[in-house]
Protein backbone atom coordinates (compact mmCIF):
# COMPACT_ATOMS: atom_id res chain seq x y z
CA UNK A 1 0.00 0.00 0.00
CA UNK A 2 1.53 3.63 -0.84
CA UNK A 3 1.30 6.26 1.69
CA UNK A 4 2.00 9.80 0.91
CA UNK A 5 3.17 12.06 4.03
CA UNK A 6 1.94 15.69 3.91
CA UNK A 7 5.02 17.46 5.11
CA UNK A 8 7.69 19.22 4.79
CA UNK A 9 9.31 18.70 7.69
CA UNK A 10 11.93 16.02 6.76
CA UNK A 11 12.41 15.38 10.78
CA UNK A 12 8.72 14.97 11.19
CA UNK A 13 8.43 12.58 7.93
CA UNK A 14 11.37 10.58 8.93
CA UNK A 15 9.68 9.80 12.17
CA UNK A 16 6.33 9.09 10.96
CA UNK A 17 8.51 6.91 7.92
CA UNK A 18 10.02 5.08 10.72
CA UNK A 19 6.73 4.83 12.80
CA UNK A 20 4.54 3.15 9.59
CA UNK A 21 7.55 0.12 9.39
CA UNK A 22 8.57 -1.48 6.50
CA UNK A 23 4.87 -2.51 5.91
CA UNK A 24 4.11 0.31 3.74
CA UNK A 25 5.26 2.25 0.84
CA UNK A 26 6.10 5.94 1.80
CA UNK A 27 6.57 8.73 -0.51
CA UNK A 28 6.89 12.36 0.51
CA UNK A 29 6.00 15.61 -1.25
CA UNK A 30 8.14 14.87 -3.39
CA UNK A 31 6.02 12.79 -5.86
CA UNK A 32 3.49 15.23 -5.65
CA UNK A 33 3.77 17.61 -8.53
CA UNK A 34 3.75 21.56 -7.68
CA UNK A 35 2.36 20.86 -3.94
CA UNK A 36 0.26 23.86 -2.65
CA UNK A 37 1.36 25.40 0.07
CA UNK A 38 -1.21 24.97 2.61
CA UNK A 39 -2.54 27.90 5.06
CA UNK A 40 -3.26 26.36 8.48
CA UNK A 41 -5.83 28.77 9.35
CA UNK A 42 -7.98 26.43 11.22
CA UNK A 43 -8.48 26.70 15.23
CA UNK A 44 -7.24 22.60 16.14
CA UNK A 45 -4.77 20.63 15.62
CA UNK A 46 -7.41 17.95 13.55
CA UNK A 47 -8.72 20.82 12.02
CA UNK A 48 -4.84 21.93 10.57
CA UNK A 49 -4.00 18.77 9.75
CA UNK A 50 -7.38 18.20 8.02
CA UNK A 51 -6.32 20.94 5.49
CA UNK A 52 -3.17 19.59 4.91
CA UNK A 53 -4.14 16.05 4.07
CA UNK A 54 -7.22 17.33 2.34
CA UNK A 55 -5.19 19.55 -0.22
CA UNK A 56 -2.80 17.08 -1.44
CA UNK A 57 -5.04 14.17 -1.49
CA UNK A 58 -7.09 16.40 -4.33
CA UNK A 59 -3.66 15.78 -6.45
CA UNK A 60 -3.18 11.91 -5.63
CA UNK A 61 -5.05 8.60 -5.55
CA UNK A 62 -3.44 7.06 -2.90
CA UNK A 63 -3.86 7.08 0.97
CA UNK A 64 -2.62 10.75 2.38
CA UNK A 65 -1.55 11.34 5.75
CA UNK A 66 -1.22 14.91 7.80
CA UNK A 67 0.54 15.66 11.11
CA UNK A 68 -0.49 18.83 13.08
CA UNK A 69 1.40 19.02 15.70
CA UNK A 70 3.00 21.52 18.68
CA UNK A 71 3.39 21.94 22.14
CA UNK A 72 0.98 23.45 25.06
CA UNK A 73 2.55 24.83 28.33
CA UNK A 74 0.27 24.79 31.41
CA UNK A 75 2.02 28.13 32.71
CA UNK A 76 1.26 29.78 29.17
CA UNK A 77 -2.26 28.69 29.07
CA UNK A 78 -1.61 26.03 26.30
CA UNK A 79 0.54 28.26 23.80
CA UNK A 80 2.33 28.11 21.57
CA UNK A 81 -0.61 25.13 21.21
CA UNK A 82 -1.37 25.35 17.56
CA UNK A 83 1.27 28.61 16.74
CA UNK A 84 4.42 26.12 17.94
CA UNK A 85 6.12 26.58 14.55
CA UNK A 86 5.82 29.99 14.27
CA UNK A 87 5.77 30.97 17.71
CA UNK A 88 8.93 33.43 17.47
CA UNK A 89 7.69 35.05 13.94
CA UNK A 90 8.59 38.39 14.04
CA UNK A 91 7.61 41.13 11.72
CA UNK A 92 8.69 44.11 11.06
CA UNK A 93 7.62 46.67 8.37
CA UNK A 94 4.77 43.89 7.23
CA UNK A 95 8.40 41.75 6.38
CA UNK A 96 7.53 38.50 8.63
CA UNK A 97 10.83 36.55 9.74
CA UNK A 98 10.20 33.17 10.29
CA UNK A 99 10.79 31.42 13.10
CA UNK A 100 13.11 28.87 13.91
CA UNK A 101 13.37 26.05 16.04
CA UNK A 102 16.01 28.08 18.16
CA UNK A 103 14.22 31.31 18.40
CA UNK A 104 11.54 29.23 19.34
CA UNK A 105 13.19 27.49 22.00
CA UNK A 106 14.52 30.83 23.13
CA UNK A 107 11.16 33.01 23.43
CA UNK A 108 9.89 29.72 25.25
CA UNK A 109 12.67 30.12 27.70
CA UNK A 110 12.18 33.91 27.86
CA UNK A 111 8.64 33.32 28.51
CA UNK A 112 8.65 30.96 31.60
CA UNK A 113 11.91 32.81 33.38
CA UNK A 114 9.75 33.90 36.18
CA UNK A 115 8.40 30.58 36.51
CA UNK A 116 10.24 28.20 39.59
CA UNK A 117 12.22 25.52 38.40
CA UNK A 118 9.96 23.25 39.17
CA UNK A 119 8.73 20.53 36.92
CA UNK A 120 5.61 20.68 38.79
CA UNK A 121 5.16 24.35 37.66
CA UNK A 122 6.58 23.76 34.11
CA UNK A 123 4.13 21.56 33.10
CA UNK A 124 3.42 21.01 29.57
CA UNK A 125 2.19 18.48 26.89
CA UNK A 126 2.79 17.75 22.97
CA UNK A 127 -0.08 17.00 21.06
CA UNK A 128 -0.08 15.17 17.65
CA UNK A 129 -3.07 14.87 15.29
CA UNK A 130 -3.05 12.65 11.87
CA UNK A 131 -5.71 12.80 9.39
CA UNK A 132 -6.37 10.27 7.07
CA UNK A 133 -7.34 11.69 3.59
CA UNK A 134 -7.91 10.17 0.24
CA UNK A 135 -9.63 12.00 -3.15
CA UNK A 136 -10.52 14.88 -1.24
CA UNK A 137 -11.99 13.02 2.08
CA UNK A 138 -11.18 12.92 4.89
CA UNK A 139 -11.19 9.34 6.39
CA UNK A 140 -10.13 9.46 10.09
CA UNK A 141 -8.36 11.45 12.37
CA UNK A 142 -6.16 10.16 15.84
CA UNK A 143 -5.04 12.42 18.15
CA UNK A 144 -1.83 11.70 20.52
CA UNK A 145 -0.07 13.17 23.36
CA UNK A 146 3.07 12.74 25.60
CA UNK A 147 2.88 14.76 29.48
CA UNK A 148 6.26 16.12 30.49
CA UNK A 149 7.66 19.82 32.12
CA UNK A 150 9.90 22.17 29.80
CA UNK A 151 13.43 22.33 31.46
CA UNK A 152 15.22 25.06 32.28
CA UNK A 153 17.85 25.08 29.91
CA UNK A 154 18.43 23.17 26.17
CA UNK A 155 20.45 19.79 26.07
CA UNK A 156 20.68 16.89 23.74
CA UNK A 157 20.99 17.06 19.83
CA UNK A 158 18.66 14.12 18.93
CA UNK A 159 15.11 14.85 17.23
CA UNK A 160 13.69 18.68 16.27
CA UNK A 161 11.91 21.58 17.11
CA UNK A 162 11.33 21.77 21.09
CA UNK A 163 12.62 18.31 21.77
CA UNK A 164 15.91 19.80 23.58
CA UNK A 165 13.15 21.49 26.37
CA UNK A 166 10.64 18.73 26.62
CA UNK A 167 11.12 15.98 29.16
CA UNK A 168 8.54 13.34 29.41
CA UNK A 169 6.92 12.41 32.22
CA UNK A 170 9.23 9.14 34.50
CA UNK A 171 12.78 10.55 32.82
CA UNK A 172 15.08 12.84 33.99
CA UNK A 173 16.56 13.88 30.25
CA UNK A 174 15.26 15.82 27.30
CA UNK A 175 13.79 13.68 24.32
CA UNK A 176 16.59 15.23 22.64
CA UNK A 177 19.36 13.40 24.91
CA UNK A 178 17.08 10.39 25.11
CA UNK A 179 17.32 10.03 21.50
CA UNK A 180 14.65 8.59 19.12
CA UNK A 181 14.51 5.06 20.29
CA UNK A 182 12.66 6.24 23.26
CA UNK A 183 10.99 9.42 21.63
CA UNK A 184 9.78 6.97 19.11
CA UNK A 185 8.19 4.62 21.53
CA UNK A 186 6.38 7.62 24.28
CA UNK A 187 6.30 10.52 21.67
CA UNK A 188 2.68 12.29 20.81
CA UNK A 189 3.22 10.95 17.51
CA UNK A 190 4.04 7.57 18.10
CA UNK A 191 0.57 7.60 20.03
CA UNK A 192 -1.51 8.85 17.33
CA UNK A 193 0.34 6.57 14.45
CA UNK A 194 -0.39 3.85 16.40
CA UNK A 195 -4.21 4.34 16.62
CA UNK A 196 -3.84 5.32 12.69
CA UNK A 197 -2.12 1.92 12.18
CA UNK A 198 -4.69 -0.12 14.16
CA UNK A 199 -7.42 1.67 11.77
CA UNK A 200 -4.91 0.74 8.24
CA UNK A 201 -5.09 -2.58 9.68
CA UNK A 202 -8.99 -3.12 10.02
CA UNK A 203 -9.42 -1.01 6.73
P1 LIG B 1 3.36 21.95 12.27
O1 LIG B 1 4.34 21.58 11.20
O2 LIG B 1 2.52 23.12 11.93
O3 LIG B 1 2.59 20.78 12.74
O4 LIG B 1 4.26 22.47 13.48
C1 LIG B 1 4.76 21.61 14.40
C2 LIG B 1 5.68 22.36 15.34
O5 LIG B 1 5.43 21.88 16.67
C3 LIG B 1 7.14 22.04 15.05
O6 LIG B 1 7.72 23.02 14.22
C4 LIG B 1 7.75 22.04 16.42
O7 LIG B 1 8.07 23.34 16.80
C5 LIG B 1 6.62 21.54 17.31
N1 LIG B 1 6.66 20.06 17.43
C6 LIG B 1 5.75 19.17 16.96
N2 LIG B 1 6.13 17.91 17.23
C7 LIG B 1 7.30 18.00 17.86
C8 LIG B 1 8.20 17.03 18.36
O8 LIG B 1 8.02 15.81 18.23
N3 LIG B 1 9.29 17.51 18.97
C9 LIG B 1 9.55 18.83 19.11
N4 LIG B 1 8.76 19.78 18.63
C10 LIG B 1 7.64 19.37 18.00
Amino acid sequence: MIIIIATTNVKKRAELEALLGSDYEVHGLESIEKPPEVEENADTFVGNASLKALAISQLTPHLVIADDSGLCVDALDGAPGIYSARYANESQNGVVKSATDETNNEKLLRELSDVTQHPKQRGAHFVCALVIAQQGEVLASFEGKVEGHIAEELSGQAGFGYDPLFVPHGYEKSFADLGSDIKQKISHRAHALSQLKNWLVDK
